[in-house]
């Protein structure tokens, strides 16, 4: 049997699941909120072109109008000025779009703290009991966020929401084999990154610079194992595009004992 055979025998039987990681998109989507001096990514937004009526009488279909960060999206290096003259989104190799996943999860540091910045010590102590992290993989930083998911006003919570620290961020961008790193919550970066004094935004610039990806606004990483998942996402490659709305899903295999 093939490997690609096998595959598609697993999701037959369910020994192989597909979990979806997208927020659902619509007009009340959280989007990122900048100071009001800079430009705003628009929300979600949508107008009906025809709905079985005079304009279209057998079709239903609708115009659609938001940012290229708005929801569930993929950074490309070109979003960042430290990844300018890098790959924009339709650029990014599509082998770089499917590939392992782990998953961090910091929800109990998150809840007693929600400006919580992801350490290297954090890390590394991940590293020692599950192995390194892989290549052409995902970080996938579980916070617990997603909870907040259906509440724009928590969700964003006034920019109080957790992060990654510079030194962390430099060092998963230019010392390991990562892809990129996935969050939960609107932005790779914390809510108050903008202020930090070593590096602002330090996982867009970090990431960016290194050529790497961010996803953002992920679900359901608590149906994911902290290893072994393989992730698969499709931003649309808008041609000098700095990102895109995307699905993610995962792979996640079902072991014997949690089937019966
Ligand atoms: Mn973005």
């Amino acid at each position: 049997m093939t490997v690609l055979a096998a595959l598609t025998a697993a999701l037959s039987s369910g020994a192989v699941e597909v979990i979806d990681l997208t927020a659902p998109l619509d007009e009340q989507t959280p989007i990122i909120s900048l100071p009001p001096e800079r430009g705003q990514p628009w929300p979600f937004a949508r107008e009906v072109i025809s709905n079985f009526d005079d304009a279209g009488p057998t079709v239903y279909w609708n115009n659609i109008r938001l940012s290229e960060h708005t929801g569930t999206h993929f950074d490309a290096p070109a979003h960042w000025l430290s990844g300018k003259g890098g790959h924009d989104v339709s650029q990014v190799p599509p082998d770089r779009l499917v590939g392992p996943a782990v998953v961090l999860d910091l929800t109990g540091e998150v809840e007693r703290d929600p400006d919580f910045l992801l350490r290297r010590e954090h890390v590394e102590a991940w590293t020692a009991e599950h192995g390194p992290l892989p290549a052409n993989g995902w970080l996938l930083y579980r916070t617990g966020w997603d909870a907040r998911g259906g509440d724009p006003e928590n969700f964003l919570n006034d920019r109080h929401t957790p992060g990654v620290a510079p030194e962390c961020a430099r060092w998963l961008a230019e010392e390991t084999p990562l892809a990129g790193i996935g969050v939960e919550t609107v932005g790779t970066d914390a809510g108050l990154a903008g202020d930090f004094a070593d590096q602002p935004y330090p996982c867009h610039w970090f990431l960016h610079g290194a050529g790497k990806y961010g996803l953002t606004q992920l679900r359901n990483l608590a149906l994911l194992p902290p290893t072994g998942a393989v992730l698969m996402t499709g931003p649309l490659p808008i041609v000098g595009g700095s990102g895109s709305p995307t699905r993610v899903l995962a792979l996640v295999e079902r072991t014997a004992t949690e089937s019966t």
